[in-house]
Formats: structure tokens, C-alpha cells, sequence
């Protein structure tokens, strides 16, 4: 047997994260991006058109967090119900929410794609979410009437019946259809972002982390262990590798890991049998499962969260094996080519949020779902930055609360591992 491939599945067609060559780090610029994923990368990008200098400081090789190792679906989501949205924050407010992450962000991203002209490979299949328990499909058509009397969110209500349509799997009891939403390759999307970026004068420097942050007078005081950089304004775009040490941010913030594994190639028609919508598909279980066909629609990309902590790699590989047979009981000897993993950047509020704490700017907090929302909200903060009416968002509205057992160190996330193991097998009773 091949041996398992450690790396995303994506670079093989979009090539490894290239560092940037190395320069002497400026004394000075207008803004420091701490952070080259989609969010600081797409902020740096429209800071230079804004004609800013922009330095962007990341402490690996650019590009190497989670946006170009995750799952390449694309299009707008949230994991808070519409009701309590509205009993939080208002029928206005949640409204402009929803709009936001349905709908705004995912046009801007294939916006983006055009008007930068960047190919990555991204394909308007729609996103089939599929219902775990019987019960879903009359809780779910309920939200989905909600959603649309909000926001004009285009998506159909699909029957247990016509399920096999979109995923033929007898784990599901039906699903909505979402139709703005698609496929990517990440690694080719965070890229092309960065290729633009650098084109637009932004400097990029890998394997710099930054360590502190002052702030006296109106300038900040950037310092990294290549030397001390001064900046008007800074820009935390760590998302969920947001270090633990930096004070407000941090206890606000948790890292929770996604896994992937990519099945060998299986074929056009053995996938298609499978994925007759040939859609992106994602479950209604709560430590939910999301699968694609690969771009080229021969093999499977599954991931799911094996673990709410970093778990041995042979623990994760093989949990989601096992989800993958229990949807699929026809690749349960199926061969594994790729096998990875990434932090996604979570809110207590389980949104995102764009804002300024102690005089530093952030946008964070995509809550697994970033391809679409990540470049909006670096779009959203470098206007703020700029003072551009376009900086406009409702999340930055919306406080991004702490707890007062968290300190930056997430030691609670093995015990709520436990508690979602828990929860998952009292839903698959209720199935
Ligand atoms: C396995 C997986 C699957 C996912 N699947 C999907 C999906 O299918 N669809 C979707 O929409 N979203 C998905 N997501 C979420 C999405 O990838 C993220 O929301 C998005 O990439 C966040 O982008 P970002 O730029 O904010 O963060 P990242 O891309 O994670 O970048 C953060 C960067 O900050 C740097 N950094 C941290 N600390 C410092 C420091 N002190 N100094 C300098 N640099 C620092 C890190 O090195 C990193 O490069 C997935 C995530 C994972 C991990």
C-alpha cells in the first residue's frame, strides 16, 4: 500500500506554500497584517490600493494555516439559529447578519475571483445540507422559511424521496439544497489573493512571528525576532492560530481542529453515483461531517471533526474512516491517499467578528467557515482601517465576548469532546 500523504491534497495541483525572499524588515509603514491567510492577505491587498504601506508579517511560510488546507467549499453559513440570532441582537441586526454570510460574502468572493483575475478552480455545484434525524426535516423547512422571510436566500427543501438526488446515502432523512455555493481549491484561492497582493506593492515575510505588541502615542511598536517594526495600525488576522499570549484577543478566540482525507481515485462514474448533484455536502449533526467530490470529480475529499483537540494522527485517520464508511457503506475498504488537518478559529458567540481591542484591529472567528467570509471581512476591516464608507459590516456590531474560565489556553476542549461524543450518540438514537 502507498504511504499516506501527510500534506493537503491541494498542493499537489497548486504547488507547496513558497516562502517569500527575504528583505530587511522596514523601520516603518502605515499598517502591519500579523497573518497571511485569506483574511490578512485579502486586508493587505485592499490597504495598498488604498495606497497604504503594508507590511505582512507571518510566523510560518505564508499561506500555510488553514486557508490552504481546508475543505474547499465556498458559500455562506452559520452555526447560531435565526431565533436566537433575533433574541440576541434584534430582527434588524440579525437580518444584516444573515445577509452577510448567505449571501454578500460568497458575491464577493466569486467577485474577487473575476475581477483579480484568480483560477481556483472554482466550480457553482451548491451545497446539499444533509439532515441526520428524521426530525430535521420539519425543524429544518422551518428555519429555512425563517431565513427567507429575512434575507432572499435561494435554496429548496428536499424531500427524504428525492435525497438520493444529492448524496445516495441511507444515513440522511432529506436536506436543503443551497445554490449559491461551491467548490474551490483553497491552496489556488489563498494564492492567487497573495499573488495580487504582491503585485499591489504589499511585503510579504514568512517565518517572522510577531511577539508583542506596544502602543504609545498614537504609533505601535511591532516586535518580531528579526528586529521591531513601527506601524500606525496593526491588523490581527491569526484566526485559529491566534497566539495565547496576546492578552484581550486571545480570551477571545479558541482553536478547534478540522481533519480531512482524500480517497484514493475511485472514477467519474463511481463518484457521480454517489454525488449524483455532484454538490458540497454538509450534515446537520452537530460534530458534523462535510465531503466533496475532488475538482476533478474522481475521488472524495471528507472531512469532519474527528477530535475537538489534536488527537495522534493514526486516531484521526481512523475515525473518519469510519464516518466515511457510515455514510458510504461501499468504501469501507476504500484506499486513503491524503491525510491532514488544520485549526479553524472559533467565537463563544460562534460568529465572526471585525473590530478593535486596546487599539489593535482584528477579524476573526469564521467558525469553520472562512473561504467566502474570511476575504469579507479582510475587505471590511481594511476600509475601517482606511476610513471608507465601504467598512460598513454588521459584525462589527456585535461583541466578541470572553469567558472567565478561559485565559488563551483552551483546556476545556477535551472535556467537550466529551460531551459532543455524548450528544452524537443520543442523536443517533433519535435517528
Ligand atoms: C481542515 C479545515 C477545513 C475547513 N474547511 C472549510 C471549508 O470547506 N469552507 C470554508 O469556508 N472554510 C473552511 N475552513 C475554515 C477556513 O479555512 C478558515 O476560516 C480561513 O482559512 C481563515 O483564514 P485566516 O486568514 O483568517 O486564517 P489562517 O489561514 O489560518 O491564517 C492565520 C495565519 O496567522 C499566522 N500567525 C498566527 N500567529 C502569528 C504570529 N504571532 N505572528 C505571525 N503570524 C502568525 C499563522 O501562521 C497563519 O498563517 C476549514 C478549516 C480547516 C482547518
Amino acid at each position: 500500500m502507498a504511504e499516506l500523504i501527510k500534506d493537503p491534497f491541494w498542493w499537489e495541483s497548486a504547488g507547496r506554500p513558497q516562502p517569500v525572499a527575504e528583505i530587511t524588515l522596514p523601520e516603518e509603514v502605515d499598517v502591519v497584517v500579523v497573518g497571511a491567510g485569506l483574511t490578512g492577505l485579502t486586508a493587505a491587498l485592499f490597504l495598498a490600493k488604498g495606497n497604504k504601506k503594508v507590511l505582512v508579517l507571518d510566523k510560518t511560510t505564508p499561506c500555510l494555516g488553514a486557508s490552504s488546507r481546508n475543505g474547499g467549499m465556498i458559500g455562506g453559513g452559520h452555526r447560531v439559529s435565526v431565533d436566537l440570532l433575533i433574541q440576541k441582537y434584534g430582527q434588524d441586526l440579525a437580518a444584516r447578519l444573515l445577509q452577510e454570510m448567505h449571501i454578500d460574502s460568497t458575491v464577493f468572493a466569486k467577485n474577487l475571483m473575476t475581477s483579480e483575475n484568480i483560477d481556483c478552480d472554482f466550480q457553482e455545484t451548491g451545497r446539499f445540507q444533509a439532515f441526520w434525524k428524521k426530525s430535521d426535516y420539519e425543524s429544518f423547512a422551518s428555519k429555512l422559511d425563517q431565513l427567507r422571510e429575512l434575507i432572499p436566500v435561494e435554496a429548496d427543501l428536499i424531500s427524504p424521496a428525492d435525497q438520493r438526488n444529492e448524496v445516495a446515502s441511507k444515513a440522511y432523512h432529506g436536506g436543503i439544497s443551497y445554490h449559491l455555493h461551491g467548490g474551490i481549491n483553497p491552496a489556488k484561492w489563498v494564492y492567487g489573493i497573495k499573488n495580487r497582493a504582491l503585485e499591489q506593492g504589499v511585503i510579504i515575510q514568512g517565518d517572522t512571528p510577531v511577539e508583542e505588541l506596544h502602543y504609545n502615542a498614537g504609533v505601535h511598536t511591532v516586535k518580531t525576532p528579526r528586529g521591531s517594526v513601527k506601524a500606525q495600525d496593526v491588523l490581527m488576522a491569526t484566526n485559529g492560530y491566534t497566539p495565547s499570549n496576546f492578552g484581550d484577543l486571545s480570551k477571545r478566540i479558541f482553536p478547534i481542529p478540522s481533519f480531512i482525507i482524500v480517497t484514493e481515485t475511485l472514477g467519474e462514474n463511481r463518484v457521480r453515483d454517489l454525488f449524483p448533484g455532484l454538490k458540497m455536502i454538509v450534515e446537520t449533526r452537530e460534530r458534523h461531517c462535510y465531503f466533496r467530490p475532488s475538482p476533478d470529480r474522481k475521488r472524495i475529499v471528507f472531512g469532519g471533526r474527528a477530535a475537538m483537540f489534536k488527537p495522534p494522527d493514526n486516531f484521526f485517520e481512523s475515525q473518519l474512516r469510519m464516518l466515511l464508511a457510515g455514510i458510504f457503506p461501499d468504501l469501507k475498504n476504500v484506499g486513503i491517499t491524503h491525510a491532514w488537518w488544520g485549526n479553524t478559529g472559533f467565537t463563544f458567540e460562534m460568529l465572526p467578528h471585525v473590530g478593535k481591542l486596546n487599539n489593535v484591529w482584528h477579524a476573526m472567528g469564521y467558525c469553520g467557515n472562512g473561504n467566502g467570509m474570511a476575504p469579507w471581512l479582510g475587505y471590511k476591516v481594511a476600509n475601517r482601517i482606511l476610513s471608507n464608507p465601504e467598512g460598513e459590516t454588521a459584525f462589527a456590531e456585535i461583541e466578541m465576548p470572553t469567558k472567565w474560565y478561559y485565559n488563551g489556553v483552551p483546556w476545556f476542549l477535551p472535556f467537550a469532546d466529551v460531551g459532543f461524543r455524548f450528544r452524537d450518540l443520543y442523536s443517533n438514537i433519535q435517528k
